[in-house]
């Protein structure tokens, strides 16, 4: 694991979407912003301007008077400061106040206005699947020019993956998927949470591994071609591992009975992410194989159903552990007992 940089969010806004203008005075926000350094961020974002849909813009001048005294107190303390803002002139006077960093929707940019970050932007794209596919793609980002910044923190990526619907209950799973981020080479996450963020990144080297165990159904195009390709996704996170494997079996469609038969398998696997990071990889890799959903329990190239983790349990309608209709499938069953007693 590479050592990631935390930057700890600041915002100095009435109504910004996810901390409900908890730190709206700029005293407020110096002190947030000390307690965020005290707990290990390297870096305070400091932001006016609410972006969450529907919110008022702001013009730079009413921007920089809620912000420049929390960019002067900070980095008059000799705090690495960036500003969350979009337009040239708070950019400008922040950078004379000290300033070490410009942060836009997509980029992270130094003094000089070249990319230090590049942010990939989950959140700013339309659906859950565009943000999979953004997740999915984040080894190739980690691999390019720039080095990566990654924020999800409470974001509605998160409230999606998790079920829980208020963002201030989302740094459990936003810790969780930062860490997930610095295993796929982010070299910045951005997060609420710093004390939860730092703990997951402190904690990983000794976490122990979870068993898993994941059914995989196909009922479209190379059936045994999509299996195959998902195992070998599978295998190829981070800190994860697939140690067993079922036979696959050929199932006739339950529930919408309409359409192809199935190819069906279940596989073990032994992990380190933890289980919203883990399940975000899952729900990612039935987006890179093409899953498109056009109807409930419709055709698909791949499914992906986490049966098992660990000993948890877990229960909302966007994850639920164990799986709660596995008792009922046969088609899960049957292969599930198969390797469990492998
Ligand atoms: P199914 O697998 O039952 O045919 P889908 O694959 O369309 O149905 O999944 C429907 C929803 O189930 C997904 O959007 C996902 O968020 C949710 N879900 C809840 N718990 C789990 C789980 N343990 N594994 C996979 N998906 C789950
Ligand atoms: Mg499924």
């Amino acid at each position: 694991m590479n050592d990631p940089l935390i930057m700890g969010i600041v915002n100095v806004t009435p109504d910004s979407f996810s901390d409900g203008g908890a730190f709206h005075t700029p005293d407020e926000a110096v002190s947030h912003a000390l307690r965020l350094v005290e707990a290990g961020a390297d870096i305070i974002d400091v932001g006016g301007e609410s972006t969450r849909p529907g919110y008022t813009p702001l013009d730079a001048d009413d921007e920089l008077l809620r912000i420049l005294a929390v960019v002067m107190a900070l980095t008059s303390r000799g705090i690495c400061v960036s500003v969350d803002t979009r337009h040239e002139e708070t950019a400008r006077v922040a950078l004379d106040a000290g300033a070490t960093y410009i942060n836009r929707i997509f980029h992270l940019y130094d003094a000089q206005g070249d990319i230090a970050a590049i942010d990939p932007g989950f959140g700013y794209v339309d659906t859950y699947e565009e943000d999979l596919a953004l997740w999915a793609s984040l080894d190739e980002l980690a691999r390019g020019e720039y080095p990566l910044m990654v924020g999800v923190s409470r974001k509605r990526f998160v409230g999606r993956i998790s079920g829980i619907a208020d963002p201030v209950d989302r740094d459990e799973a936003s810790a969780q998927l930062a860490l997930a981020a610095v295993l796929h080479g982010a070299s910045i996450v951005r997060v609420h949470n710093v004390v939860l963020t730092k703990h997951y990144l402190d904690t990983f080297a000794e976490s122990p591994n979870i068993i898993a165990y994941i059914a995989l159904g196909s009922n479209l195009g190379d059936r045994d071609g999509y299996l195959k390709r998902a195992v070998e996704h599978i295998n190829a996170l981070p800190a994860t591992s697939v140690v067993a494997q079922s036979r696959v079996i050929e199932t006739a469609a339950q529930y919408v009975t309409e359409q192809p038969d199935f190819l069906n398998a279940v596989i073990r696997v032994q992990t380190k992410l933890p289980l919203f990071a883990f399940f975000t990889e899952l729900q990612a890799i039935e987006v890179v194989m093409g899953r498109v959903k056009e109807y409930d329990k419709g055709p698909r190239t791949i499914d992906l159903d986490l049966l098992i983790y660990g000993d948890s349990t877990y229960t909302t309608p966007e994850l639920t552990v164990p799986h709660p209709l596995m008792h009922e499938r046969d088609f899960v069953m049957r292969p599930l007992e198969e390797v469990i007693l492998s």
